[in-house]
Parts: structure tokens; C-alpha cells; sequence
């Protein structure tokens, strides 16, 4: 059964549990001793509700009716009794530094919904205006970055990664300053809302924030809270199992998320602590992107153009990172750190074994139990990276491709794998990057040494087509892509989300009549803001 947004179950634990910052107005702080502050959001001029996202509205047994109240509600207007708005103080390493106190500066939690499987859903505005953690900004949200966030979340879920969810997006009526290259070039933008969901919002951040300030006691009330709602089946042990054990699952869950993420091809942008999630869900849409090419070395954000810090082939080295700086908090809990730094190094072998397993799944393979074939293997895809990187390779493209081809027969020319994987490269002039002798060198052994192990495995070509279409995505919301929508929605055009949002529903399917949304980058997308950099600001 399904209610209004007036009849949910609302519910605050967070709020309840923790401590307080003492003022409830929305000035400028510092907060210490407290976990979070009281604020509502800033009322905007006319709200106008763009999308609502009915998985969503199902995960919190809300009516998926749009109605001019739900809108009031999420554009931050209204707020309904049982809500008990906040925005959370949280610190975080920003590109490897310490960045002291940051916090939810344009996000504002409006309460914990309980559905009716007794689940509990934080639903969080984004963009809801200025709190305490504004710092020097305005608290408000674009519509190009707040329709990213919306379109990316449910993309994400869609693909099987962990994330958090997004239910709506609402237009706020209001204008929004932006200088969107940092170049002194500021324009008025279009202000918009998303609503977020997720049953937390807790960051590496939160734990940090109290860890550099030594104050041991509000650290051990949010880890405690944060196991006994989160981490429920840890509760009963001592504090230094606890401690252990949580980040230990913490980590795996980072590994499990990070290895999605070099699954689908997605670039992260910002993996600052602060945007790092203690439930392993990703967090925070800002400069992201999805590899249109496969090179390890790209980042979608210009904010970052320098150092690469963020780029695709570090994401998991950065979570390492993270995950130390997590651990360097929590070790203010625990006399003994040697659980804490087992943990962390023990991840990049835990990292590459999930790894290992994810990329023989794209290929459709089974690990196998011997040492030296799991040598072998990883050769195997060694190789494959080696030739991924000597041309334009769209590996989207790429792997669904390699489906099709008929490596199950040892005699397939060269020619046929060619006609059956050719489409995936970007060409600059008239001769295919296949034509030259390295490139086409590295592809044909490679298929090669794919078809001896295929046929190891010894599975039908239909059953290997069929696994390998669960791991490797028709369809994901590439950069180029969203740009367009947003430029249409922009224009008043909402049927263009829509669609979108229709397409990333089902990423494994191929849709007839929607291909256009599953071709390589165009080349006026190749250097176009919004389609291959973006920056920070948002
Ligand atoms: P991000 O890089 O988007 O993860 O944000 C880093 C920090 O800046 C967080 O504390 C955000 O809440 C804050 N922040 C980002 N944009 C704004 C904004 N427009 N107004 C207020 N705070 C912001
Ligand atoms: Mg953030």
C-alpha cells in the first residue's frame, strides 16, 4: 500500500541518538562536540517537479503520483510533521589533504522513512539552501549537476552497483550563480533539487571530523550509533571487535564497489573522504564520468587535470587511501591498531582477487583453481588491457561485441574477429586503427590466446554470450548523452529525462529503437564541456 508524503512513517534515530550543535540557524561555523545541526531548508519560488522515480517512491511506500504538495515537500517549502530536518558535520581529506570541517554545506536531511518491511530510508535534499557547513557558498544546486545526479544514481543501481538512490528532481524557480570553468565567467543557471535516498548518509568523513579534534567521546556515540543501525550484527561484541570487525566489512564493501565501478567503466571524479561512504554505497554525483575510450589515466574532472589524482586506473589505490584515513580515526577507539592495519593491508590483494574474478566474468570465464592457470589468466587480461590501450577503444562497445564473436571455433579467420569487433574503435582519419600492424597484432593474439581458454572452459556460445551480457552493459548514461538531455530539458523538454531514465532501467537489454543511446562518442563531444570535462562546480 502506498501513502502521500504527508502519511509516511517518519522516523529519527539520527537525530534522537546524537549530539546536537546547540543553535538551530543556518550561519557560518565551526561545530564541535556535536554530530549534526538542526536547520530547515530555504523556501524556493516555484517549484516545479521534473522527475520522480517510482522504484524509489516504491522503496518508501509513497504514492508515485506527483502532486503540487509532494513538490512543496521536495523543494525544501514544506516540511512535514514527524521531519526533523538536519545537516550532518563531517570533515574529509580533499585530493590528499586534510581539509578540517566540511559538512552537509547544500544538503539537508529531512528524516528517516520506515516502509512498511520495516525498512528505514534517510530521504536528504540536495541543493535545500545554506546550513551551518555553507562555508562561503550558497547551499544551492544547478540543474545540469543535481539531473547527473538523479539520472547517475538510478543508472548505477540498474548496473548492480551500490549506491545511493535518488526519488526526484525539482526545478526551484530560482536562479543560480555559477562560474562553471572557474575562469571568471560566471552565469545564472537554472537552480534545481534532487532528493536523495539511502538508509545512510554517513561518510569516512564523520569519523574523521571528531578523530582530528581529539574528541573521543562524540567519535565512540557515532560509531556506536552507526553499529547499531547500520551494523547490526556486530552489536554484542566489545568495542574493539567492533571496531575490527566494522572496518573490516567497511573495506570489503569498498573493494566490492570500487571493482563495479572498473566494471561499468565509471570514473568517480572526487574520491575525497568525505565523499566516501561507510555503508560502500557510492556517493556524491559531482564531475563523474563514464569511459567513452578505455585508458586508465582519464578523469572526467578538470579540478583534477593536474595531478590525475582521480583518474580511472587510481580508483583503487585511492580507496586504500581512504580506507587508511578511516582506520587512522577509528584507531582512537582501540588500544591494539594491528586489526586496523592488517585490514588495510591486506586490501589490495582482497582488491585484486574480486578484481581477477569481475574481469574473467566480463569475459564469460570461470576462475579456475590452480595456481598456474590463474597465472595464465591474469596474463590473459593483461594482454587485453595492452590492447585496449593501443588504439580508441570503446570498451562498452568493446565487450558486448566480443560476445558475438565465434572464439568457441578454433577456425575463425582473423577477418571474421575483425568484422565482429571493429565497430568498437574510434577511427580519426580513413584507415581503422586495425589496419596498423601493432594494433591489429595485439587484437588478433589476443583473440588468439581468448579462444584456447573459451574453449577450455568448455561453455556454449550462447551460454557465454549470455553471462558475459549480465556483467557488460548495453547501455550507460555517457557523458555526451546526459549533456544532451540536460541542454533539452534546459529547453523544457522533460520527455528527454524520461526516455533517458527509461533506457538506463534496463542497461543489460538491447532496446530496438534506442541505439542512438548506445554509440561511441561523437566527435563534437570529444572536448565539450559536459561531455568530456567537467569541473567542481555544480
Ligand atoms: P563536494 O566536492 O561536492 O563533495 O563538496 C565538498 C564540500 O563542499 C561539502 O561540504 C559540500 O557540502 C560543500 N559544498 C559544495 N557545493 C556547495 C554549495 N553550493 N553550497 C554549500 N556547500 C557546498
Ligand atoms: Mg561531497
Amino acid at each position: 500500500m502506498t501513502h502521500s508524503i504527508e502519511s509516511l512513517t517518519y522516523r529519527s534515530r539520527f537525530v534522537d541518538t546524537l549530539p546536537a550543535d546547540p543553535r538551530d540557524d543556518n550561519r557560518t561555523r565551526m561545530v564541535t562536540g556535536a554530530v549534526y545541526s538542526r536547520v530547515a531548508p530555504t523556501p524556493v519560488s516555484a517549484p516545479k517537479l521534473l522527475a520522480l522515480v517510482p522504484e524509489v517512491c516504491a522503496l518508501l511506500d509513497l504514492d508515485p503520483e506527483p502532486t503540487p504538495e509532494l513538490a512543496e515537500v521536495l523543494a525544501g517549502n514544506r516540511i512535514i510533521s514527524g521531519m526533523k530536518p538536519y545537516a550532518a558535520c563531517y570533515g574529509g581529506h580533499q585530493f590528499g589533504n586534510w581539509a578540517s570541517q566540511l559538512g552537509d554545506g547544500r544538503a539537508i536531511n529531512l528524516g528517516e522513512v520506515e516502509n512498511s518491511r520495516g525498512e528505514r530510508w534517510e530521504v536528504q535534499l540536495k541543493g535545500a539552501g545554506p546550513t551551518p557547513y555553507s562555508r562561503r557558498a550558497d547551499g544551492r544546486a544547478v540543474l545540469r549537476s543535481s539531473l547527473r545526479e538523479l539520472v547517475c544514481s538510478e543508472a548505477m543501481h540498474h548496473l548492480g552497483v551500490p549506491t545511493t538512490r535518488a526519488l526526484s528532481l525539482v526545478l526551484t524557480g530560482d536562479g543560480v550563480e555559477r562560474d562553471m570553468f572557474y575562469d571568471g565567467n560566471p552565469e545564472v543557471e537554472p537552480g534545481a533539487i534532487t532528493c536523495r535516498v539511502a538508509p545512510s548518509f554517513v561518510r569516512f568523513g564523520h569519523f574523521e571530523i571528531h578523530a582530528s579534534r581529539d574528541d573521543r567521546a562524540t567519535l565512540e556515540k557515532l560509531f556506536r550509533y552507526t553499529v547499531s543501525t547500520l551494523y547490526p550484527q556486530f552489536e554484542g561484541l566489545s568495542l574493539p571487535e567492533q571496531v575490527a570487525r566494522l572496518f573490516d566489512e567497511v573495506a570489503e564493501r569498498t573493494a566490492t564497489m570500487v571493482t563495479h565501478w572498473m566494471r561499468v567503466g565509471f570514473v568517480h571524479g572526487v574520491m575525497n573522504t568525505d565523499n566516501m561512504s561507510i555503508l560502500g554505497l557510492t556517493i556524491d554525483y559531482g564531475p563523474y564520468g563514464w569511459l567513452d575510450v578505455f585508458d586508465p589515466g582519464w578523469t572526467p574532472n578538470t579540478t583534477d587535470a593536474q595531478g590525475k589524482r582521480y583518474r580511472f586506473g587510481n580508483q583503487p589505490r585511492i580507496a586504500q587511501w581512504n580506507l587508511a584515513q578511516l582506520g587512522n580515526a577509528l584507531t582512537f577507539l582501540v588500544d591494539d591498531v594491528a586489526p586496523l592495519q592488517n585490514t588495510i593491508d591486506q586490501w589490495p590483494a582482497l582488491f585484486a582477487k574480486k578484481h581477477h574474478t569481475m574481469m574473467l566474468r566480463k569475459l564469460g570465464l570461470s576462475p579456475l583453481d590452480d595456481a598456474a592457470s590463474t597465472q595464465d589468466d591474469i596474463a590473459l587480461i593483461d594482454a587485453l588491457m595492452e590492447a585496449l590501450t593501443s588504439a580508441e577503444v570503446d570498451p562498452t562497445i568493446f565487450y558486448r561485441a566480443l560476445a558475438k564473436a565465434r572464439v568457441e571455433d578454433p577456425s575463425t579467420p582473423w577477418a571474421h574477429h575483425r568484422a565482429t569487433i571493429e565497430h568498437a574503435f574510434y577511427s580519426a582519419g580513413s584507415s581503422h586503427p586495425l589496419d596498423n600492424e601493432l594494433v591489429r597484432g595485439r587484437f588478433e593474439a589476443w583473440l588468439r590466446r581468448y579462444s584456447a581458454r573459451v574453449q577450455r572452459e568448455g561453455v556454449a556460445a550462447q551460454d557465454r554470450a549470455a553471462r558475459m551480457n549480465k556483467e557488460n552493459p548495453v547501455y550507460i548514461p555517457r557523458n555526451y548523452i546526459a549533456q544532451q538531455v540536460i541542454d533539452r530539458v534546459a529547453k523544457g523538454d522533460v520527455a528527454a529525462l524520461e526516455e533517458l531514465l527509461a533506457v538506463i532501467r534496463r542497461p543489460y537489454e538491447e532496446q530496438p529503437g534506442r541505439e542512438a543511446f548506445a554509440e561511441k562518442r561523437p566527435d563534437w563531444a570529444r572536448q565539450k564541456a559536459g561531455c568530456s570535462m567537467l569541473s567542481c562546480s555544480s
